[in-house]
This record gives C-alpha cells, structure tokens and sequence, in this order.
C-alpha cells in the first residue's frame, strides 16, 4: 500500500474544494485496507474515507491525517442470486447498471445519488420514499482494531444518519433486490432523473442537500426560498436559484465561503421560522458550523 503525501481534495469532492490531506492512500483490497488503518493507527493518525465526494465539505486548511478512498476490490460490484455484493467504493451507478443487468429492482431510488455503496451507509442516503436501510442486509465495517459485518439496525441507520465513527470504513455491502424486468427498472430510472433534473441543480457543482429537512410544514429549500435566499452569494459560492437548499460553486468557491453561507441560512431561517436547521453535508478537517 502506498502512501501520498498533500493529495488535494478539492479534486476530490464534487462541490470542488477543500486543502489537502497530509496522507492518502487507494487500498484496493480489505488486506491493505487493514495495513492502512493499522498504518495511521501506530501514527495516532485520525483517519477519514471519501467516496465520490458528493455530501463532504473539507477545510480550505486541509486535513491533517489519513484520507482513503476505496479502489480495486473495494470497489467491485457482483450479483449472487437476488444479493447485490459492492465494495464500500462502488458507485451507485454502477451498482444500478449491474442490478438493472441482473433484472433486479429496488435500487431505482439511488438513481440520482452520485455517491458510492459506502456514502451510502455512512449517511442513510435516501431518495423517494426509500433509502439505505431499506435495502442493506449487512455492511462489512473495517477499523483499526478488526473487522465485523453489521446489520442496518446495528449500523443505527435513520434519516440521513448512522452510528458509524469516522475511523469505521465500510468495505462491502450487501444489497437485497427484487426480481424485476429491466426494461421497467430503466423507465422508472428515466422519470426519476427528468424529475430531478426539473427540480434541482444536477448540472452544477454542488455537495447535495446543504440541511436534513426539519420538523415543520416546510422543507429546507422552501423555508430558505422563503427567507429570500435563493441566489445570495458569499464568495464564490452561491445558494442555487433553482432549489435553495443547495450550494452552488460559481467558480472559486471555497469552503470557507460555503461555511459562510451555510451560517448565515441556519441564522435567517432561525430568525425568520424558529427553526434550528440541521446540517446534512458531512465536514472534513478542523471545521464547524456556526
Ligand atoms: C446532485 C446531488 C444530488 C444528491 N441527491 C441526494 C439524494 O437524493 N439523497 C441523498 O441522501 N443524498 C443525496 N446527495 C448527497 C450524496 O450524494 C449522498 O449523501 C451520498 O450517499 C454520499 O456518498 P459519497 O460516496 O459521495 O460520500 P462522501 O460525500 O464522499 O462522504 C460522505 C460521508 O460518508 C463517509 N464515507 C464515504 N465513504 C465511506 C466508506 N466507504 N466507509 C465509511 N464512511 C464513508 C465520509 O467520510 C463522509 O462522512 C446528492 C448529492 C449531489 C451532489
């Protein structure tokens, strides 16, 4: 296993910033995996894995320890029977091509989430009525200290949540489908995709949902339209004008002004609705929200 030094994430996320980390590695199998964590362990290293980068936001600083991201092995999708098996660094698009391969439903939800089988646990990701914890029989989960395949209610999966500590990488899953024809998997994967493409920002550079919806009649992006935001901008980053519960880069957003904005919309909302928005984008490094 090979370690890089200053590897940025700004290559590495979706919204496209964020410094970089001290150490990197790509392990490819759960044997280098565990020669990684073992590795930052012995260093009293913090470790942190990244998927396709698409709910993360990392400090302009950038990370002092251990980033991963899953490759090779770790990243591989196969079918047995009605079970799909994904390396915790599979992408949600392939898996939905291997299932839609196979004539297997029920991952048609995840069209849409850019992000990999091991984002997927870590945040409960979920999308039209259904999310992870509806689908996972078991994860295999990797740390320092071993390994141990954990079920969705062992994992505490709830809206947009998981139990899991940041040292904790989820190297496998496994995946219960329905046998359904291709055919229909693709028509339903089409309307998801125009319905999302008519509702928000899927061609900009973007981290996902900025805020988890919260307990009121009002959706996040509805209650921030509502305060006015939609198109405010800090830096070079901008609250999206087609769905205000997104964060666009406008070109040379930094994190920083991503946190910015982030601040200042849990501010109004609580000013404007009493309400105390909870953040859904995940943070890396020494950062916090305000
Ligand atoms: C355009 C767009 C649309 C989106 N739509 C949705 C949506 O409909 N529903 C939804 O829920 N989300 C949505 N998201 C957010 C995001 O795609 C999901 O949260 C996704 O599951 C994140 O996966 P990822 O692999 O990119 O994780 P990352 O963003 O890389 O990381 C997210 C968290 O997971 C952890 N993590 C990543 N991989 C692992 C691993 N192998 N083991 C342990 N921890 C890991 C990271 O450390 C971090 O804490 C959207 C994002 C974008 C950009």
């Amino acid at each position: 296993m090979r370690v890089e030094e200053n590897v940025e994430l700004a290559r590495l996320t979706t919204i496209g910033t964020g410094g970089a980390a001290t150490a990197f590695a790509r392990p490819t199998t759960i044997a280098e995996l565990r020669e990684a964590l073992v590795w930052a362990a012995d260093r009293g290293l913090a470790v942190a894995t990244v998927g396709l980068g698409s709910n993360l936001l990392a400090a302009d600083e950038g990370v002092d320890g251990l980033v991963l991201k899953l490759a090779g092995d770790l990243a591989a999708v196969r079918v047995e029977g009605a079970t799909l098996v994904a390396g915790g660094g599979a992408t949600n698009a392939v898996c939905l091509h291997q299932a839609r391969g196979a004539g297997l439903g029920g991952f048609e939800f995840a069209c849409a989430i850019p992000g990999t089988a091991g984002g997927g646990v870590r945040m409960n990701a979920g999308a039209y009525g259904s999310d992870w914890s509806k689908i996972l029989v078991r994860a295999r989960v990797a740390s320092a200290d071993g390994e141990a395949w954990l079920t969705a209610d062992e994992l505490g999966l709830s809206y947009r949540h998981s139990e899991l500590r940041p040292d904790q990488v989820v190297a496998e899953v496994q995946y219960r489908l329905t046998p359904r024809p291709p055919e229909e998997i693709k028509e339903t994967v089409r309307e998801l995709i125009a319905q999302r493409k008519a509702t928000q920002p899927t061609n900009k550079r973007t981290f996902g949902s900025v805020f988890k919806n919260p307990d009121h009649e009002l959706g996040a992006g509805r209650m921030l339209e509502a305060c006015g935001l939609k198109g405010h901008t800090i830096g070079g980053a901008m609250i999206s004008p087609m769905h205000a519960n997104f964060i666009e880069n406008a070109g040379g957003a930094t994190t920083a002004d991503a946190l910015a904005l982030l601040a200042e919309a849990r501010r109004r909302a609580h000013e404007q609705f009493g309400v105390e928005l909870e953040h859904e984008v995940r943070l890396l490094g020494a950062i916090a929200v305000t």
